[in-house]
């Protein structure tokens, strides 16, 4: 009997992306490929339920009290270098992970929160973590490293990790299946922009370099997050304010980007203020354009040309007008958009015209299906 258990198939699994005051659940049937359901548990420790385990307790309960759950999957923020691929949870892999709190204090705690409450609860069903920097552990050195002694990198461990690698790595197999090439041989930018956005190079189905960098804060002009800037223009800023290296990271995490720059975090009311002639909506709307535009032109350098440019996320996915943006910054690239194909929202499609160089494509992603499929393979027998 016990054997039959081991070698039991795994079909249902349910995927956990803890937060720090929420919890994010889904629950796919993996045999028909199917969501089953759907959910998100709000004001963990502040007004809401007291923990994650409380929170585990309302999931359990909005699921009908299920028995039949083979395996979980939990997002989780950083792997460092210690975690190179999805792993199965066990206790050194445990262990392991309260090591890397240092890597987010805020973000951390809370998945292997989750992950710890899910062994309680789902006694005896196996769990899988699957990490937001894991796809980009393939960067070399040159790209990874900071400009700085080594001794904080010995030390400290600062380099540059990146994050939404499930999403990356997502649109990285969808992007080869939608070419017709081999995930080992494909060469893309893949570009996930929502409210944080990050773009890859992948080469031969790799990840070679990424806009993030020892934390989320790093690239691209987001909703609340600056992106690059000159870290000499942060310690100005800290030195005229007497600000904390606390208060310093709430400024250029939660109040910076477009909502420091025209007053929403939100892309689609920074859209509707541009349209009515806010000029500092359309600033930022240049300025996030801009700095996108010249990753794209870099990473094809680096991935020494892409056979395609990959949007998603929640902008990527919707936004005709921020697609338009970048992509008529791409002229010297060959790259031409269609503007007819470029009102798609949220489905796959090619929006560049038929004679550019370089197409340039849609593609939906879906962190927790990716999570559900490492979960299934990791634990061997899944489909
Ligand atoms: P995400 O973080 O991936 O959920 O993406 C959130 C971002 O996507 C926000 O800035 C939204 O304004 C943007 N977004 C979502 N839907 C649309 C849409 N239909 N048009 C423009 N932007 C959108």
């Amino acid at each position: 009997m016990k054997n039959m258990k081991t070698k039991k198939t795994i079909r249902k699994v349910l995927v956990i992306n803890s937060g720090s005051s929420s919890l994010k659940y889904q629950l796919f049937d993996m045999e028909k490929g199917e969501r089953l359901a759907k959910g998100l548990v709000e004001r963990i420790g502040c007004g809401g339920p007291a923990d994650h385990a409380a929170a585990l307790g309302q999931v359990v309960a909005e699921l009908g009290n299920p028995k039949d759950i083979d395996a979980i999957g939990h997002r989780v923020l950083h792997g460092a270098e210690v975690f190179k691929d999805s792993v199965a949870v066990t206790p050194a892999v445990l262990a392991k992970l309260d090591k890397l709190v240092k890597f987010g204090p805020l973000h951390m705690p809370a998945n292997i929160g989750g992950i710890r409450a899910c062994q309680r609860i789902f006694k005896g069903v196996p769990n899988v973590a699957v990490f937001d920097t894991a796809f980009h552990q393939t960067m070399p050195d040159c790209a990874a490293m900071y400009a700085i002694d080594p001794k904080y990198y010995k030390k400290l461990g600062i380099r540059k990790y990146g994050f939404h690698g499930t999403s990356h790595r997502f649109v990285t197999l969808e992007a080869a299946r939608f070419l017709g090439k081999s995930p080992s041989k494909v060469n893309l930018v893949t570009c996930h922009m929502g409210n944080g956005s990050s773009l890859a190079a992948v080469k031969n189905g790799e990840c070679v370099d990424t806009t993030m960098g020892l934390t989320p804060l790093a690239g691209l002009v987001m909703g609340t997050r600056c992106g690059d800037i000159d870290a000499a223009a942060v310690l100005a800023i800290m030195e005229d304010g007497k600000l904390t290296p606390a208060e310093t990271d709430t400024l250029l995490n939660k109040k910076s980007g477009l909502l420091a720059l025209a007053g929403s975090s939100d892309c689609r009311d920074i859209c509707a203020k541009a349209e009515k002639g806010d000029k500092a909506a359309e600033l930022a709307l240049e300025m996030l354009a801009y700095r996108t535009a010249l990753y794209i032109g870099a990473y094809n350098t680096i991935v020494g040309g892409a056979d395609a440019i990959v949007m998603t996320g929640g902008i990527g996915e919707n936004s005709s007008e921020v697609r338009e943006r970048i992509v008529n910054r791409l002229g010297a690239l060959g790259i031409k958009l269609d503007k007819k194909a470029n009102k798609i929202r949220g489905k796959a499609g090619t929006i560049s015209a038929k004679g550019s160089k370089i197409p340039v494509v849609v593609l939906p992603t879906n962190e927790e299906l990716m999570i559900a499929r490492d979960t299934a393979a990791i634990l061997g027998r899944g489909k």
